[in-house]
């Protein structure tokens, strides 16, 4: 390598062809789970391809603004940024949502909760009226956007403990055209909330707090703490929440993500609030990630 690019720090140039970049890309990024693969997203991600566009192009040039890009990008993944964070923004059931460093970066896992919802509005007849859905702790909004977005007929309070968190959502509502539909509340579970909703929507922090030292570092160190953090025993605001659920939701359903493992703990707290029907739904690694009740107070 020319020293003045290596003083620089400069490891791409603009003469680079993309499998070159590929390659390289891969080498560097050794010690990560799919080192190809992750290579093959970095790289189209800097030359603003998709994947198709890379693999029917291997031999075209980097071009200087990619190279610069693919530089930097790949700085921030070496230490175990998400790219999804690097690009600041992430699909979520097939709409594009912003980041920002107060909000979760959304799974794909949580579509199973649009997919639940869907399901139940089926049953429900919410397909033919007006009806209103919370969201607590909206993050970037996935879930109630999403809704809305899906629901011509539906109205939005989302809430969130952090007010960074609220702004990002109202931006994505915005760009994604469901901003006359929404309201935005900074609230901690259901507290000052007010209104009654027919459907409660939810992706509380649910991890134990002592687990949290042991995540991959992709979440541990880029996801926001109060976006993960459930307390003790992962439970707490789950508790908080289902605690106010005769007033939020005196008819309808409440439908939260769990985490591994906690199906059947909040489908107990939900059973200690006599809710008259339990469902659960799977995500595409078979681990029970919704759980909904339907309530009747
Ligand atoms: N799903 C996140 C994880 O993988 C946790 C998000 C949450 O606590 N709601 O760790």
């Amino acid at each position: 390598m020319p020293e003045a690019s290596m003083r620089s720090g400069h490891k791409f140039a603009a003469e680079d062809s993309l499998v070159d970049a590929v390659v390289r890309s891969a080498a560097m990024l050794a010690g990560f789970d799919e080192p190809r693969r992750e290579a093959r997203r970095l790289v189209a991600a800097a030359a603003e391809m998709d994947a198709a566009q890379l693999i029917a192009a291997p031999d075209s040039k980097l071009g200087a603004p990619a190279a610069l890009r693919l530089d930097e990008i790949l700085v921030r993944r070496l230490a175990h940024e998400p790219l999804s964070r690097i690009l600041g923004s992430r699909e979520f059931f097939g709409r594009e949502f912003a980041l920002s460093s107060e909000t979760l970066d959304p799974r794909p896992d949580t579509e199973v909760l649009i997919e639940a919802a869907k399901e139940l509005a089926h049953e429900e007849g919410w397909y033919d009226r007006p009806f209103h859905l919370i969201d607590v702790g909206t993050g970037t909004g996935i879930l109630a956007i999403t809704m809305l977005a899906e629901f011509s007929n539906a109205t939005a309070l989302a809430t969130d403990i952090s007010a960074q968190a609220l702004a990002t959502a109202q931006s994505n509502a915005e760009r994604l055209g469901v901003a006359d539909r929404i309201r935005f509340l900074e609230a901690r579970s259901l507290k000052g909330v007010e209104g009654s909703f027919d459907l409660l929507m939810s992706n509380p922090p649910y991890i134990v707090s002592a687990d949290i030292g042991t995540l991959d570092a992709e979440v541990r160190l880029y996801d926001p703490l109060a976006a993960l953090d459930g307390g003790p025993d992962g439970l707490q605001v789950y508790r908080e929440i289902v605690a106010d659920l005769s007033h939020s939701v005196p008819q309808g359903w409440a439908l939260f993500e769990v985490g591994a493992d906690q199906a059947s703990d909040v489908a107990g707290l939900l059973k200690g609030q006599e809710v008259r029907e339990l469902r659960m739904w799977k995500d595409l690694g078979n681990h029970t990630r919704c759980v909904a009740g339907r309530t009747q107070f």
